[in-house]
């Protein structure tokens, strides 16, 4: 069953000057028990989407258009303030940098119990225990619900944002670069915590994430975001293996321990679009190895491959074996 389906999904930011366009007629769905990852450089519109569907943009983002179903229920009429109050009840979220935001001056599990006074009409002594038990469940010990933050390490804060997010038993997790700016054994703890705790509570997971690397290893499906674009889609085995889109192709080649690591990480040369207008040309067309003139000439629609669940936005998708030959080359 359908849990979440984001359809044409477009948001800009106002500011001084143009306006951002920072996601663009995004469309996806993620089905109840299916790990969805959303990939993609930074700048690429990946916490924006969160944020809009979760009705948590800053003040100067607007959704322009687009559909956000969650359980059925379309989102969009709704204010964003009773969007968040649906939300919370199903959908717990793990912002960017959560651990940082951990207030300093209030013990870690007076935060989490605050969160969930907010949220339901329990006794101070029954939100202690739920502290205390979503400790344990990420692997904190319950004695020490009363440390600040600064007595924790970066990964145990973050199991404290964990267990934060979790307080309601949601339906869907979604997480924001969880484990951005942990050291890598650490990272691979939380994310096999993320995991454990997404199957014991049966909900699914949208993960997001510049490290395809790390979407390979968790997710069944995913989106890989350029310029606030929809570039590939699809399962991970289709779109990681047999990518044929030439950004997913450099951004592959940019993490090569998913290519059994065995060339070195090439990054993808330039620098990422001007979001200041909407797309007239491919996205991707500035630094794509295969662009042609007609590249130049619109933002390819993203369409249906014919494997199942695989689907791209380029404008010489049909040659994407030939392309894909040549990605991997090594430069002579
Ligand atoms: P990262 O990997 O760095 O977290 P991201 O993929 O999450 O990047 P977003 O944070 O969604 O990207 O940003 C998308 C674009 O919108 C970027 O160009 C960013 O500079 C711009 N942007 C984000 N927030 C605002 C804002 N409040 N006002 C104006 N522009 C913004
Ligand atoms: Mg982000």
């Amino acid at each position: 069953m359908t849990l979440l389906n984001v359809e044409d999904l477009t948001v800009t930011y106002a500011t001084d000057d143009e306006p951002v366009h920072a996601v663009n007629d995004v469309s996806f769905t993620i089905d109840e028990g299916v790990n969805y990852g959303l990939a993609g450089e930074s700048g690429s519109g990946k916490s924006t989407a969160a944020e809009a569907l979760l009705g948590l943009l800053p003040g100067n983002g607007t959704v322009e258009s687009g559909t956000i179903e969650f359980k059925g229920t379309d989102l969009t009429s709704l204010s964003d303030a009773e969007r968040r109050d649906i939300l919370w009840e199903d959908i717990a979220y793990i912002p960017q940098s959560a651990m940082d935001s951990l207030d300093p001056v209030m013990s870690t599990g007076d935060q989490i119990a605050q969160a969930i006074h907010t949220h339901r009409n329990v006794t101070d002594a029954k939100a202690r225990d739920r502290v205390r038990e979503l400790f344990e469940i990420v692997g904190l010990d319950p004695d020490r619900i009363d440390d600040y933050p600064h007595e924790f390490s970066g990964g145990m804060r973050q199991r404290v944002t964990i267990a934060m997010a979790l307080a309601l038993e949601p339906d869907l997790i979604i997480a924001d670069e969880p484990t951005t700016g942990l050291d890598v054994i650490v990272q691979d703890k939380i994310i096999d915590k993320i995991l454990e705790i997404q199957e014991r509570m049966d909900s699914s997971l949208l993960l997001i994430t510049h490290e395809i690397g790390v979407i390979a290893e968790t997710c069944d499906e995913l989106s890989i975001l350029y310029g606030g674009k929809v570039m590939e889609q699809g399962s991970v085995d289709n779109v990681l293996v047999n990518p044929t889109n030439p950004y997913t192709m450099g951004l592959k080649n940019s993490f090569p321990e998913i290519d059994e690591g065995d060339e070195d990480p090439v990054a993808i040369p330039g620098s990422p679009p001007n979001l200041n207008q909407e797309p007239t040309a491919c996205v991707f067309q500035d630094r794509c190895p295969f662009a042609t003139d007609e590249c130049g000439e619109s933002h390819p629609d993203l369409v249906d491959l014919p494997n199942r669940n695989h689907r791209s936005a380029c404008h010489r998708v049909k040659e994407a074996a030939q392309m894909r030959q040549a990605a991997d080359e090594p430069e002579t």
